[in-house]
């Protein structure tokens, strides 16, 4: 298997990549057999770091291409010179806020650009193509239920909207060119590298710097959590053994109020919760829950959770703790 990944100095595909080399936290077995050679393309944004791949330097399986998706050109050389099989597009604009401040970021790079690996995968008879998506593309919940695979797309963001969008280009391509395509949906991830706009490393870091989680408005909205290697984990058994045509939604385990995930992070510190908490103007269109059920992949593909919420959460505060190198030139 010859793997083009794009996005892969970012959060989730540096995760992926590293795990299919053998050079996650935790040993997933049967991730990355058959994998040959992957080609990792990014355009380094300011969400991509090359660092998140330094553990990959002396692996001559793993090629890195400073590159954009939207450059037709670019992306069918890459296909063709590296005889790929495979694409899996992690790449994408990705954060709700920037997207609410401008649109057309958003719907170049996840719209345009997922539509720019298609046209390659399908010109050059890819086997499979692996479309990496969110829950937030089903919209939003009340207090009960959970999103399955059948829960019609509802996006609320622009960036949801955006990534609802390429799901449709993808559906369209598997019903039009009866290409192979899968695509995955997944709830909120957290772990290492995540960049420090998200919720997780800017509470992490304002317990560091005892400045104060900001929490979006009474902190009542629910997100379900994913460790990024057990989310990496349901990627990879989509891509091998997924059925074409299929989306599979991944998490499902990790339900928690925000407020609540704020107070877990100031636990792990010596803060109390009136000097740890700022509650902050609610986000514009802010969804109130999101809440996944993972039955399909857990029982057609075997796909479990290695981390539990409390163990993943203990280790990414260590790691931030540990690696002010990393984080510290991004804020
Ligand atoms: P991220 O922002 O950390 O990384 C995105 C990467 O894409 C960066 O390295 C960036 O440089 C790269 N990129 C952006 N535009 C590009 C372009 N035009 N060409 C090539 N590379 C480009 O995002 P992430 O959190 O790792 O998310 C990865 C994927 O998972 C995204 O598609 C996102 O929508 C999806 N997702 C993320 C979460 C989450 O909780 N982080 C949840 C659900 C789905």
């Amino acid at each position: 298997m010859n793997l083009l990944v794009t996005g892969s100095a970012g959060f989730i595909g540096s995760s992926f990549v590293k795990q299919c080399l053998g050079k996650g936290f935790k040993d997933y077995t049967e991730m990355g057999k058959g994998v040959e050679k992957i080609v990792s393309l990014d355009l380094l944004t300011y969400a991509g770091c090359l660092d998140n791949l330094l553990p990959l330097e002396d692996d001559a399986r793993h090629i890195f291409v400073k590159g954009d998706i939207c450059d037709p050109a670019l992306v069918e050389k890459l296909v063709v010179d590296h005889k790929i099989t495979h694409i899996i597009n992690f790449a994408a604009e990705s954060h709700v806020d920037r997207s609410i401040e401008s649109s057309e970021p958003f719907e170049r790079t996840n719209v345009y650009g997922s539509m720019v690996l298609l046209d390659a995968a399908k010109k050059h008879g890819i086997k499979r193509f692996l479309q990496v998506s969110t829950d937030e593309v089903y919209g939003t919940l009340g207090d009960e239920g959970s999103f399955t695979e059948d829960t019609p797309l509802a996006p609320n963001s622009p960036y949801s909207a955006s990534k609802a969008a390429a799901d449709f280009f993808v559906r369209a391509y598997v019903e039009t060119h009866k290409m192979d395509c899968v695509i995955t949906r997944c709830s909120n991830n957290y772990g290492p590298y995540q960049f420090p706009e998200k919720f997780l490393p800017v509470s992490i870091l304002a317990c560091m710097n005892k400045s104060g989680i900001p929490v979006y408005g009474d902190g009542k909205n629910v997100r379900d959590w994913l460790h990024v290697e057990d989310h990496c984990w349901g990627i990879w058994l989509a891509l091998e053994k997924g059925k074409t045509g299929e989306v599979y939604n991944i998490g499902g385990f990790g339900e928690e109020e925000n407020i609540t995930m704020a107070r877990k992070v100031i636990g792990a510190f010596d803060i109390s919760e009136n000097d740890g908490i700022r509650y902050v103007e609610d986000r514009k269109g802010h969804d109130w829950r999101y809440s996944m059920d993972p039955k399909k992949i857990s029982a057609d593909l075997g796909w479990k959770p290695a981390w539990t919420l409390e163990d993943g959460l203990k280790h990414t505060i260590s790691w931030y703790q540990e690696n002010k190198s990393w984080w510290e030139p991004k804020l």
